[in-house]
């Protein structure tokens, strides 16, 4: 039987259709976040879900992936590294570019964020297509970390975003197949 705490959690996802754009359904979070139990669960069975791994730091994608990597490397006693938007950044960064529905995007992380003794785990709210964290991925390994795996709140299955993050530990709280 599914966890119980997953229904909670849940049942305070509201879905918004036709937002930002036609034809997408957007996964509005903010019932759960605002929810202090839900929320609390959240990051328990994000904590949970890492098993005995022993991460040095939790990688969170700019902007919904601060929300529940930061509060996670705080439970967990580890720190927090940002993966952000171009420009956001102030020190000296590293990027990565990868392609979106219609042109490319691209992500930055600080050069001296992480480095070949880092073994991290990296957050985001929503895997859909997987273009974001197969870069942000690929940003880590740059920096010489070790990706230990990746972790979602949600997974849009249909999306198939798995697929391009295929060899990896990745794994979501909820499931929309
Ligand atoms: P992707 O790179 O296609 O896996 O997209 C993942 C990013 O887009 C995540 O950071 C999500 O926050 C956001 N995103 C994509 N689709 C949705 C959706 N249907 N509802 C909410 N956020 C979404």
């Amino acid at each position: 039987m599914a966890d119980p705490r997953l229904e909670t959690i849940r049942r305070l996802i509201r879905d918004v259709p036709d937002f930002p754009k036609p034809g997408i359904l957007f996964k509005d979070i903010t019932p759960m976040l605002a929810d202090r139990r839900a929320f609390g669960l959240s990051i328990d069975l994000l904590a949970e879900s890492l098993g005995e791994a022993q991460p040095t730091a939790i990688v969170g994608i700019e902007s919904r992936g601060f929300l529940f990597g930061a509060p996670l490397a705080r439970q967990l006693g580890v720190g927090f590294v940002p993966v952000r938007k171009p420009g956001k950044l102030p020190y000296k960064c590293r990027s990565v570019s990868y392609a979106l529905e219609y042109g490319t995007d691209r992500l930055e992380i600080h050069e001296d964020a992480l480095g070949p003794q880092d073994r991290v785990f990296l957050l985001d709210d929503l895997l859909a297509t997987g273009g974001t964290m197969a870069a942000t991925c690929e940003l880590v390994e740059h920096s010489g970390a070790k990706v230990l795996g990746c972790r979602f709140l949600i997974e849009l299955g249909f999306l198939a975003g798995r697929a391009r993050l295929e060899g990896r530990d990745c794994h979501a709280l909820l499931v929309y197949p």
